[in-house]
């Protein structure tokens, strides 16, 4: 069955994708992964990773043994310190962050208020905030936001879409007069990888803080933020970290930063002293600050799954992978799909394409919706792009081959 779509490719691209998954050292993660029947062919962990079948097990677990039998002693006993854990460990497994430095709070929109706030009171005197006009619609509007609040102005950059942010288009931004820049790691529609670590040192070079939105590169490509100086970063857990639909995010703040900072969001769990309750509001020293109320301890659970596969195969594996699956998708792209009209719209160096390859075609559109029927999922980003996320340990080659074979028969419909 599979294998009849399949002869909609060239021979030698099937060959080539049963013999890259023989050859995969990460190909046995993928049965980890629960993977029903229904579901052909996966190309949007991007947005939404696959839960592991582990998590099926953790869920009930907690509810009988930690929330069921623990009860309000588990605050005490570890929920209260969770959200600092795991940011720790997601910071060692995936930001290359020292502890101390990475909390699991809120959701990424609402991380990326309380750092932007937080960062622009932290440059008083200055007024002007860089941030680009291809970035998540989330991130942009909260730089509009407390620009708004407080009367700032944003210089936008354009960014050019063969390149995506480079580092003279921020350096052609920034002045005495900026506060903060905020921009993304992996671009969420291109895939361009920014120079982090060079933008980082032009931003500084200006005296302002850079705050990375990692949504896209967390769980895949190496960060390395300590080693950058970065000041704030804050990342999704529900992409390439698999945590479930709403999983709260992550927040980094660089160590030395931390009780210069003053989150917006004052409440009482980022409390000096949370429990004595008294009549103002101290910050605690440290990650804690950055957290607001009550954390989602729920949300934080299914990721744990994940990291256990990210920490044992290791994010430089992962990137590999990450690799050749976009190059695979580029290649089937051009020998098979062009043919029909597709282009790609995301980088063709590896080393500055992050895990998603986006596809263009007029009816794309409408060859998404159809794909969706087939079991074949990938994400539609307007107005005629296929993105094509690629998670690599739940992603295998074969899965890839056979999505694009669907999608050419499909595009191949729509020509006759
Ligand atoms: C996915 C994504 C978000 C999502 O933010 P939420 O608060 O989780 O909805 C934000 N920024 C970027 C760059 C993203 O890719």
């Amino acid at each position: 069955m599979a294998d009849d779509i399949l002869t909609r490719l060239p021979s030698h691209l099937v060959a080539e994708a049963k013999s890259l998954d023989a050859a995969d050292p990460l190909a046995a993660y993928r049965e980890q992964f629960v993977l029903p029947e229904g579901v052909v062919a996966y190309l949007d962990g991007n947005s939404l990773g696959r839960p592991l079948a582990a998590t099926r097990n953790r869920l009930p677990q907690f509810v009988d043994d930690e929330w069921g039998e623990r009860l309000i002693r588990a605050w005490d006993e570890s929920w209260m310190e969770l959200p600092l854990q795991l940011g720790d460990r997601i910071g060692r497994v995936a930001l290359d962050a020292a502890p101390g430095q990475t909390t699991v709070a809120d959701s990424t929109t609402v991380l990326l208020y309380k750092l932007t706030r937080a960062a622009v009171a932290a440059r008083p005197g200055r007024s002007r905030i860089v941030a680009d006009t291809e970035n998540f619609p989330t991130d942009r509007y909260i730089v509009q936001g407390v620009a708004a609040e407080l009367g700032m102005t944003i210089d936008w950059i354009e960014p050019d879409p063969s390149t995506g942010v480079t580092v003279t288009d921020v350096r052609e931004k920034v002045s005495a007069d900026t506060a903060l820049v905020l921009l993304s790691h992996v671009a969420y529609k291109s895939a361009h990888i920014a120079d982090l670590a060079g933008i980082t040192a032009v931003v500084h070079d200006a005296g302002a803080l850079v705050l990375w939105d990692l949504c896209h590169s967390v769980g895949l490509v190496p960060v390395g933020l300590d080693a950058a100086g970065v000041d704030l970063a804050v990342g999704c857990t529900y992409k390439y970290l698999n945590g479930g639909p709403g999983a709260p995010a992550f927040a980094y703040v660089a160590k030395d930063l931390q009780d210069s900072l003053v989150q917006p969001i004052t409440g009482w769990m980022g409390h000096a002293e949370p429990f004595t309750m008294g009549p103002a509001y101290l910050p605690a020293e440290g990650m804690r600050r950055f957290i607001s109320g009550t954390p989602p301890i729920l949300g934080m659970l299914p990721m744990q799954d994940m990291l256990d596969l990210v920490e044992e195969a290791g994010v430089e594996a992962i990137r590999e992978k990450s690799i050749r699956l976009t190059e695979f998708v580029a290649d089937v792209a051009d020998a098979a799909l062009a043919p029909l009209g597709v282009t790609v719209a995301s980088p063709r160096e590896p080393q500055v394409r992050g895990g998603h390859v986006t596809l263009e075609h007029d009816a794309m559109q409408a060859a998404i919706a159809r794909l969706w029927q087939r079991g074949v999922i990938p994400d539609f980003r307007r107005p005629r792009g296929l993105r094509a996320g690629l998670s690599p340990l739940s992603t295998s080659f074969v899965e890839v081959a056979t999505a694009l074979a669907h999608l050419h028969e499909i595009l191949n419909e729509h020509e006759g």
